[in-house]
């Protein structure tokens, strides 16, 4: 369980990485390099040349398309996020779901 949680933890944050060279251009132009070794040394800066911008609409799509995943998950499995935060509070999203869209009845 140990080394799922890290290689998850893992994968998360090079999913994220990509994702900040994939589109985090400034309104400026100027593209963030990952510093990928950083702090032990700046020799390996990852940038690509097609990289969009923060605010371009593949990013508003992703971030839809990761949210609608998210509460189809909370609906269907019963948790969210916000179990971190609150027990309460998730209670309250996933039955606020669930009465939005409530299960098809089984045949
Ligand atoms: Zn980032």
């Amino acid at each position: 369980m140990r080394w799922k949680t890290a290689l998850l933890a893992l994968l998360s944050f090079h999913i994220h990485l990509f994702e900040d060279v994939l589109g985090s251009r400034g309104p400026d132009g100027y593209q963030w390099p990952i510093p990928y070794l950083s702090p032990f040394s700046q020799s390996l800066q990852l940038s690509w040349r097609g990289e969009w911008g923060l605010n371009a609409w593949p990013n508003v799509a992703i971030t839809v398309g990761l949210l609608c995943v998210t509460f189809w998950l909370a609906w269907r499995r019963g948790f969210s996020p916000l179990e971190m935060i609150s027990a309460k509070a998730d209670g309250a999203f996933v039955r606020a779901l669930r009465r939005r869209f409530p299960r098809p009845l089984s045949q």
